[in-house]
């Protein structure tokens, strides 16, 4: 993709800090880091998130993700590691390409985590019969 901000990347076109890179995926770090060592798993055949990626494409993220993830956490003595990945606008998707976010986290390191709510009487099941109709 001509206009694709992590193609670009990908190519060289533009620069960026390479954490990792193999035939498939390159990781390099977010230009605007949530803490110091956040970076960015990108597949190199463009698609534009989780709902549309090559499925081998996505296994290969997906191994970055895991090799990557344990490089940060160990070299930068993190804490720990939050894997984020947004998928269509509503989701905070900025960037049009599939992309997981590798966080290293620190103690008290003040990230709000995400509220949960509560199921309604009934709700769960609804939801869960309409997954299993699709599924079967
Ligand atoms: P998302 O909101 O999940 O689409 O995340 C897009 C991410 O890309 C953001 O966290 C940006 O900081 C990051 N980003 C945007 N441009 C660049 C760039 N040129 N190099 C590295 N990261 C970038
Ligand atoms: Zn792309």
């Amino acid at each position: 993709m001509d206009t694709c901000l992590f193609c670009k990347i990908v190519r060289g076109e533009i620069p960026a800090h390479t954490v990792y890179e193999d035939d498939a995926t390159l990781a390099f770090l977010d230009i605007h880091p949530v803490n110091p060592g956040h970076t960015l798993v990108v597949p190199k055949r463009h698609s534009f998130n989780l709902l549309d990626i090559d499925p081998a494409d996505w296994a290969a993220v997906a191994e970055s993700t895991r090799h990557v993830s344990k490089l940060v956490h160990d070299v930068l003595a993190a804490d720990g590691i939050n894997l984020q990945m947004n998928n269509r606008e509503h989701a905070g998707q900025d960037v049009d390409h599939p992309h997981v976010h590798i966080i290293p986290r620190y103690r008290g390191d003040g990230l709000p985590h995400w509220r949960g709510k509560s199921y309604q009487p009934g709700e769960a099941e609804e939801i869960i019969a309409k997954l299993r109709a699709a599924h079967a």
